[in-house]
């Protein structure tokens, strides 16, 4: 038995508020899951695609790329994931398998056809929707498992969020002995001082004032600094193997860079909208690396999950019904969030 009509929540349009519709789903292929959505996170991004902040948005777009829910069918051919199964899906659910990013497992970085999670257009051409729904039909090689140890609800936002900062961590070698400042203390943030304080590394957070210093600590941070605070700059010149930054505010980069080490690196996972301006001295003088970097492939993101998992790690979440998701888009924008949303689906 196929679904092939789903029930979501969409955006008409650029300018219209998010509403209950119907979407339809392609049958479950050889290789493909039918996954019953449980629950889907509210990422900063999915705003900006709902109100076409990125142009060329496809509509109705229905967001989401934060899913978790449970295996409801599989096809003939799907040897990874049975009925019942405890899954998730990111950001992409597939991409051209043949260049030389996909083949390494770096699919986020595919140079063919990927295929994002909504707002994109699948191989048979038609448009993906995403998470805000109740079932979604993914290739098994897109889909990962989420162990137990770690809820559904909890569980959603490591899908763009967790992998978001487990990359880059990884990839920079946080662990014992490293200093590591998160820049900024939101959806990503949060998930970036749990996961690093983790992996062993010292943590610091660098956020705009102090209001959240009692989070940041109970979360894993080991110090809680304001950048308003001109001090902060003085007192932490030169201390960080890593900072990795998740504001999308445009930041004084030669400021921030004057606080990692020399060999040490600023990674941007937030991007301001503007282009920015560097004196390149300030990466010259200490052989410093100015880098970013998107969410992770697949293995990563199953290996960031099977930390998570291990570690009792999940982000911080309001679970809120599906008709609260345009009063929630809100509270993103103003920062009223602790630190992530999450939908549950069972509510559309
Ligand atoms: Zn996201
Ligand atoms: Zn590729």
């Amino acid at each position: 038995m196929s679904i092939t009509t789903v029930a979501a929540y969409a955006a008409p349009s650029a300018k219209a508020p998010l509403e209950r519709t119907t979407v339809p789903r392609r049958p479950v292929g050889e290789h493909d899951v039918l996954i019953d959505i449980k629950y889907a996170g509210i990422c900063h991004s999915d705003i900006h695609q709902a109100r076409d902040g990125w142009g060329e948005g496809i509509y109705p777009m229905v967001p989401g790329h934060e899913i978790a829910g449970l295996v409801a069918e599989v096809g003939d051919g799907v040897t990874k994931f049975k009925v019942g199964d405890r899954v998730g899906v990111g950001c992409f659910v597939d991409s051209c398998r043949e260049c030389e990013y996909c083949k390494q497992g770096l699919e986020q970085y595919c140079s063919g056809a990927g295929v994002s999670t909504y707002n994109s257009l699948g191989k048979d051409g038609e448009p993906t929707y995403g998470g805000y729904s109740t079932h979604i039909v993914v290739d098994e090689n897109y889909t990962l498992r989420i162990p137990e140890g770690v809820g559904l609800d909890e569980a959603a936002p490591l899908l763009c969020a967790g992998i978001t900062l487990y990359s880059p961590l990884a990839h920079w070698n946080a662990g014992p002995g490293k200093k590591v400042a998160i820049v900024g203390l939101g959806g990503l943030g949060h998930m970036g001082v749990k996961i690093a304080h983790a992996l062993g590394a010292e943590v610091t957070v660098l956020s705009q004032s102090l209001r959240k210093q009692e989070d940041g600590k109970k979360l894993g941070a080991d110090h809680f600094y304001a950048t308003s605070d001109p001090k902060t700059f003085e007192d932490l010149a030169g201390t960080f193997d890593l900072i990795i930054s998740t504001v999308s505010a445009p930041l004084d980069f030669s400021a921030y860079l004057s606080l990692v080490k020399t060999d040490g690196a600023l990674v941007n996972v937030g991007a301001p909208e503007e282009p920015i301006s560097l004196n390149l001295f300030s990466l010259i003088g200490g052989r410093k690396t100015l880098a970013g970097s998107m969410i992770g492939g697949i293995a990563e993101t199953q290996a960031m999950l099977d930390f998570c998992a291990l570690h009792g790690l999940g982000a911080e979440i309001e679970v809120i019904r599906a008709d609260q998701i345009n009063e929630a888009y809100e509270r993103v924008i103003n920062s009223d969030v602790r630190y992530r949303f999450v939908i549950d689906t069972a509510t559309i």
